[in-house]
């Protein structure tokens, strides 16, 4: 099983820097500059404002809220690729398989954590409301 190391921490900041813009404009429809200057340097943030901004432009409430929750899984792993600490499980420390991680450089977990705690975990997951 191949495994991340520091080599390519370009590779999938690269990815992780694309996937933020692309989900910052599409939760940001009208002026993502707007949003930049309001909060800046706040990297980690919770994104359920920009959800529902991005509702009020029309989109989806769904594909708001999963935008929303993956962007602050991308600004959470551009963090720990920063930290040294991308591509080890965030629940047992293991390494992540590299293939998990080209498919989905955003993930925080192995796959056999993923599995054991079946739903995304309580920190990154989007808060219901009525
Ligand atoms: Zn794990």
């Amino acid at each position: 099983m191949k495994h991340y190391d520091r080599s390519l921490a370009g590779h999938f900041d690269g990815i992780l820097a694309w996937r933020e813009s692309e989900l910052r404009a599409s939760l940001d429809t009208d002026n993502p500059k707007e949003l930049a200057a309001e909060q800046p340097g706040n990297e980690v943030q919770d994104f359920k404002d920009l959800a529902e901004r991005a509702l009020q432009y029309g989109m989806a409430a769904l594909d708001a809220e999963r935008a929303a929750t993956e962007l602050s899984q991308v600004l959470a792993a551009r963090c720990r690729l920063r930290e040294g600490s991308f591509g080890q499980c965030a629940q047992c420390g293991k390494p992540i398989d590299l293939r998990r991680l080209e498919a989905l450089p955003a993930a925080a977990f192995c796959l056999a954590c993923q599995a054991a705690g079946e739903e995304t975990p309580a920190a990154h997951h989007p808060t219901m409301r009525a």
